[in-house]
């Protein structure tokens, strides 16, 4: 019978898990809406492996029951604060459809069974947190609170909402990933200094404090196309990096420092590299899906300069790329080896955007004015190393015990197209079987409010993928992922894509009806009902009219796909 692992290699969960380690009480506790993995491609794990390598005493309460706060009460009162994380994705999205339909699933959940989180789980949780524990500091953080930081739209309740921060009453909001600004949090908090002003937070204000003033919550409750600009301006924050926001919600005053500082390349090889016991808190009896997915991946790159105006990084983990160094994702394969059923298959080596590893701006991004790196073409600033990033899989691929080397990240086409000779040698060796490539869409006006390449360059790419693979002798397939009911597509629209399957003989097998996810300037759009420069867009909005143009793609049968 195999060996059941030890607990004490996880952050405590339990009070005899505390006691395990000799600890009476927890410096930190970290609330989450995900079932506790130990690895760093789960959020609140890595946090609370940064804060324990900085000498804190960190629990994790994983999943709670939210009808009683006996679950987080359950390893005592903790010295400084409570962290408070809906989990790896919006809670809202976790739980309802495209179509508002409530999931049976929930991959981050053991089992992969929906309703082990409550909807709203950063004000659910922070309620509990208050009745567990009266005036301790809590601090909101991760995807949910990220994107809710300033007045958002609200799909699942077709409104427009304050800042999370003033709904869950929480005492500061972390954005962006954390690392540097929890720590900062608990270095205060351990010195008993206040909490205003860290980078990479927001916070509620005195009147007085000097900023920028986004339009406010009631500006944009009385023209939705205020919200526009407010996104707009938020996502040249994260790039500029220096000054505060301002948004005012009533009489009372938002404020929302600069991002932190990306990690170094060694900061995020260090953060990599900690002892994480890359698996599931042994208490779980299920399968836990989202682990599984992501159980012998490797991540290499952080933050994407893409900027497509539909996709959430651009407000969390901003353009500016961050990479980790070759040796540093060579002891992960090692790492990796030792780990219990190991069959010696790397499934990704990636990130937001695989082929974007080692890419960086030449020039200083914080004077930066473009929304995106690649669109409407590659700007000349951006300095790839597609060539670099292929010599690293292939040393990996050498590594003894390594029988495969997979990139399962998406890839940018039009990034790959500037250098064909990598484009070969990944067809040729790093694909398994199917690519997953994201055109979106094929027409140019569409393409353009999502800030996406010209389709002429994906046709380009599927001409040089399908010649290698003639070369080389394989067969593999490129699954090309587009979305429906996006701000500014129309039916017609929807049918000149379609039209564009049926001539290739193909079926679509993975369309997305755009989701109004909080936060991000296509969202924005869909509010207004404009474009960034003001000008009217069709926007399907009613949930008839969305499956409408998804069923132009896939027909009535196929239930739209989370993605
Ligand atoms: S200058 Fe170019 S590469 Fe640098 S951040 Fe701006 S768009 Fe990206």
């Amino acid at each position: 019978m195999r060996k059941r692992p030890d607990s004490t290699n996880w952050l405590p969960t339990t009070r005899a898990e505390m006691t395990a380690r000799g600890w009476t009480q927890l410096d930190i506790l970290l609330v989450t809406g995900d079932a506790y993995v130990d690895h760093p491609s789960f959020g609140v794990p890595l946090l609370g492996r940064v804060l324990e390598a900085r000498g804190y005493r960190v629990g994790i309460v994983a999943q709670p029951r939210w009808d009683t706060p006996a679950d987080l009460a359950r390893l005592g009162r903790p010295r400084l604060f409570c962290g408070i994380s809906a989990g790896c994705l919006d809670s809202m999205l976790a739980h309802y459809t495209a179509f508002r339909k409530k999931r049976r699933d929930d991959a981050y959940t053991p089992g992969g069974l929906a309703g082990a989180r409550p909807n709203r789980a950063c004000i659910v949780y922070t309620n509990l947190a208050r009745q567990a524990f009266p005036g301790l500091p809590v601090v909101l953080g991760g995807i949910e609170a990220s994107l809710r930081r300033a007045a958002h739209y609200d799909f699942w309740s077709d409104s427009l909402r304050r800042s999370l921060l003033f709904d869950a009453k929480a005492d500061l909001l972390l954005y962006g990933m954390g690392e540097r600004s929890l720590v900062e949090v608990a270095e205060r908090l351990d010195q008993g200094r206040e909490l205003v002003g860290i980078r990479g937070s927001a916070w509620i204000a005195s009147p007085d404090t000097p900023g920028d003033h986004l339009p406010s919550y009631e500006d944009i409750l009385a023209e939705p196309r205020r919200l526009l600009d407010a996104t707009l301006a938020l996502e040249q924050h994260v790039q500029r990096a220096e000054g505060v926001l301002l948004q005012a919600h009533g009489n009372r005053l938002l404020a929302i420092a600069p991002p932190a500082e990306p990690l170094t390349t060694a900061e995020l090889d260090a953060v990599h590299e900690l002892p994480f016991t890359r698996a599931p808190h042994p208490g779980y009896t299920q399968p836990i899906p989202a682990y599984d997915m992501v159980r012998w991946s490797i991540t290499a790159v952080r933050g994407c300069g893409g900027g497509c105006s539909f996709c959430s990084l651009a407000l969390h983990q901003g353009r500016r790329l961050r990479s980790r160094s070759a040796d540093s994702i060579l002891r992960e394969v090692r790492t990796l080896q030792a780990c219990p059923g190991w069959s010696g298959s790397i499934s990704d080596v990636g990130g937001p955007t695989a082929n974007l590893w080692g890419a960086r701006c030449t020039a200083d991004p914080a004077r930066c004015t473009r929304a995106s790196c690649l669109f409407p073409r590659l700007c000349p600033q951006l300095k790839t190393a597609q060539k670099d990033y292929l010599a690293l899989l292939r040393r990996l691929a050498r590594e003894s015990g390594v029988k495969h080397v997979r990139v399962a990240s998406g890839i940018r086409f039009d990034v790959a197209l500037a250098e064909p000779e990598f484009v070969a040698g990944l067809t040729r060796d790093f694909v398994g079987g199917q690519l997953k490539l994201a055109p979106e869409h094929s027409v140019p006006r569409v393409l353009e409010l999502m800030r996406k390449t010209d389709f002429g360059l994906f046709d380009r790419f599927l001409k040089l993928f399908a010649e290698t693979n003639r070369e080389c002798g394989r067969e593999q397939y490129v699954i090309p992922y587009v979305m429906s009911a996006f701000p500014g597509c129309t039916i017609a629209d929807m049918r000149s894509l379609g039209e564009w399957f049926r001539q290739r003989g193909w079926n679509p097998r993975q369309v997305q009806c755009f989701i109004p996810t909080p936060g991000t300037v296509a969202t924005a759009m869909f509010h207004a009902g404009c474009d960034p420069e003001g000008r009217p867009i069709h926007v399907a909005r009613t949930d008839r009219e969305r499956e409408d143009q998804h069923a132009a793609l896939v027909g009535r049968r196929s239930p739209p796909q989370k993605r």
